[in-house]
């Protein structure tokens, strides 16, 4: 169970429910639990609180309520928004999918997928850090590709990504743009007009688990995975997950409220975080640091360290924190977004990722520096 003392750095994996994300749900899993595709009177309540929350995350994404197409989560929406473009386009003679080299696994395996049933993939690399070559991008995309999946922001690293320029490049072939939002949401005033097609995820921005949404704009063709019953325009057929969207909504209101107030904050606490770790522990070489990237991000490496124990030992001092995106761990493969950045093995194996939240205090800060410098004595003798 939770241990309240635990200090919470992992905040790109998921973050804690907000308060008001809980307090809009609680109705819908009690006495509201009607199917909102029924037609009686609380039926009709728990539509009504899906086009709210429809209405709140258009608000906040810059979309109309009628392009959300609310999903399982962010990777079933990047799903969708791959395979469901790559359906659609093959009918057109494109046959191209184009996507960066650090995209999460939900783009990446995905794209794979796609290559195995005869799509033409092609991966662009990134610079030092961890910013897409524009000039691959122009070289990768022609005539013939349907889809250029980009994200706007890495989950490991923080990196945000040039998005207008990506998706002038997708325009200039009358490929469609993608861009994977997930963890840009909480921290970036994402204006998702920029794109075709854009994935969201509730978790990562004070919401539940099992929400995500993908923005698919007005004209924007795409195939469903899911078919069925034709709930969201026939996208995404089955029973509404009512509470979850609620909840996603209301998270997503909260959070665009507050975002240009906390930022800076959180972004001053990262820096602090940042140069504690450089100057009390020798060897640490941050990485991704000299580009624009989310707030809330600090991805180090520390020279002789191997991820796995460091973790293991902020676990033991009540440090939740990552060695890298949280699919990986457990896996001893050096991150595949530092390798591409240029990271050498050894330093890519020795990854921390410490994000933090929109709560985090300078206590925190401290008590993590003094956490890790400890960690990292014990691990060196
Ligand atoms: N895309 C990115 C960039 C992510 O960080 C994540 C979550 O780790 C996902 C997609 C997947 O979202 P979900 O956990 O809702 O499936």
């Amino acid at each position: 169970m939770h241990n309240p003392t635990t200090l919470y750095l992992d905040n790109a994996a998921t973050t804690p429910l907000r308060p008001e994300a809980r307090a809009a749900m609680e109705p819908f899993l009690d006495a509201a639990f009607a199917n909102a595709s029924s037609l009686y009177a609380s039926a009709r309540e728990a539509r009504k609180g899906i086009e709210v929350a429809r209405e709140q995350l258009a608000a906040a994404v810059g979309a109309r309520p009628e392009e959300v197409v609310f999903t399982g989560s962010g990777t079933e929406a990047d799903n969708l928004a791959l395979k469901g473009a790559a359906w659609h386009a093959r009918e057109q003679g494109r046959d191209g999918i184009v996507i960066g080299v650090t995209e999460h696994e939900a783009v990446a395996k995905t794209a794979e997928w796609l290559g195995r049933v005869g799509f033409r993939v092609r991966v662009v690399g990134v610079d030092g850090n961890g910013v897409v070559s524009l000039d691959e991008l122009r070289e990768a995309v022609d005539e013939k590709t349907a889809i250029v999946s980009v994200m706007w922001a890495n989950n490991e690293v923080g990196t945000v990504q040039p998005v207008a320029e990506i998706a002038d490049i997708a325009r200039s072939a009358r490929a469609l743009f993608h861009s994977d939002a997930v963890q840009a949401l909480r921290f970036l005033p994402v204006d998702s007009s920029r794109a075709d097609l854009t994935a969201f995820s509730a978790h990562k921005v004070g919401g539940p688990k099992g929400v995500g949404a993908l923005i698919v704009r007005r004209g924007t063709k795409i195939q469903p995975l899911i078919h069925g019953g034709g709930q969201e325009r026939g996208l995404r057929s089955s029973t509404y997950n009512v509470a979850g969207i609620i909840g996603f909504g209301a998270a997503v209101g909260a959070v665009a409220a507050e975002r240009s107030s906390v930022v800076p904050s959180v972004e001053m606490l990262r820096d602090r975080l940042q140069a504690e770790l450089c100057a009390r522990i020798t060897g640490v070489h941050v990485n991704g640091a000299g580009a624009p990237r989310l707030a809330g991000h600090v991805n180090v490496s520390i020279e002789g360290i191997e991820g796995e124990p460091l973790i293991l030992l902020l676990d033991g001092a009540g440090v939740a924190a990552s060695s890298g995106s949280a699919c990986q761990s457990g896996s001893t493969e050096p991150s595949h977004v530092l390798v591409a950045m240029g990271v050498s093995r050894p330093l890519a194996t020795s990854a921390l990722r410490l994000t933090l939240g929109t709560d985090t205090t300078e206590a925190d800060v401290d008590r993590a520096v003094s956490a890790v410098a400890d960690a990292v004595v014990r691990l060196r003798r």
